[in-house]
């Protein structure tokens, strides 16, 4: 087995396309070009092998939320042309283990952690990262309360070695989707006024991505229904 090849499995291809016939399909009713949306596959719990399969099928943007698993699947892959989206919540002293891996990282959700991500550059390369903002009433979720949004993004254009790209968010299960992603994209919309090329809104998962597309989410994350269901965490 090569690492440009990986094997072959019909099933995934078919939830593959099928995804992205939807995407299409929402695009097409928020008058959006489809082009402008990046589908990131969340590949989380599964093992570098789905992710080799998923490149074998044209996927460049994967997604992992937790840094061991990143580092290993990246540490395995080395020579395949992917992008690494960093998703999940950080510890400050995982910034340098993350950074060496990801080319993005949509969680940051604090000063501190982006003070270490910078700190972690390697000679002069940039990171693209998102603020992660918190939509639900629960402070102990990941994200910067929505108030706190714009100066975060401040702060981050204070670092030379972070990009600023944008936004990002998850919705809570206990609003509508649609309510929470309108919220998204007028934070979204300060975080433009600090740094107007930071344009990026990542929102949408499996269960509420045609919201996010007619919200104006311009990445989606999307896990299981490409994947199939996770493994267990073991
Ligand atoms: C797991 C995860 C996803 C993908 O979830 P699915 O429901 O499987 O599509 C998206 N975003 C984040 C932050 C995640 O942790």
């Amino acid at each position: 087995m090569t690492q440009e090849q990986g094997p072959q499995d019909p099933a995934l291809a078919a939830r593959l396309s099928a995804i992205d016939e939807k995407i299409a399909d929402a695009a097409r009713r928020a008058g959006r070009d489809a082009r402008e949306i990046t589908r990131i596959v969340v590949t989380k719990f599964h093992p570098a092998s789905l992710v080799q399969a998923l490149h074998a099928l044209g996927v460049r943007e994967v997604g992992e939320n937790r840094q061991q698993e990143l580092s290993a699947k990246a540490g395995e892959l080395p020579s395949l042309d992917l992008r690494w989206h960093f998703i999940g919540q950080a510890q400050t002293n995982k910034a340098a283990a993350i950074r060496r891996s990801a080319d993005a990282v949509h969680s940051v959700d604090r000063d501190r952690l982006a003070d270490a991500l910078h700190r972690a550059a390697d000679g002069d390369d940039i990171l693209d990262v998102l603020v992660q903002v918190n939509l639900t009433d629960d402070p102990g979720r990941g994200g910067v309360a929505p108030g706190e949004a714009r100066s975060l993004a401040e702060h981050i254009m204070t670092l030379p070695s972070l990009r600023l790209r944008g936004v990002m968010a998850v919705a809570p299960l206990d609003e509508e989707p649609q309510s929470a992603f309108a919220r998204l994209r007028s934070i979204a919309d300060g975080v433009r006024d600090v740094e107007p090329t930071a344009t990026w809104i990542s929102a949408g998962m499996t269960g509420d991505f045609a919201e996010a597309v007619a919200a104006g989410a311009t990445h989606l994350r999307i896990g299981s229904a490409i994947t199939g269901p996770r493994p267990d965490r073991g």
